[in-house]
């Protein structure tokens, strides 16, 4: 099971999400933060730091 914070990339957010699988987490996270964040796209910065805050548990 894999676990994402939005507060863990330095959001002011308390979003909080779970998936099996890695694709099925950045499509979550994609749309939270188009529909919260206003962003229509993740830029490689804040996914580098996306990537890094996933955390298996
Ligand atoms: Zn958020």
């Amino acid at each position: 099971m894999k676990t994402f914070e939005c507060k863990n990339i330095g959001m002011n957010c308390g979003f909080k999400t779970t998936a099996n699988t890695e694709d099925e987490m950045l499509a979550k996270i994609a749309e939270h933060a188009k529909t919260v964040h206003h962003m229509d796209k993740i830029d490689d910065e804040t996914m580098a730091k996306v990537r890094e805050a996933i955390k298996d548990e």
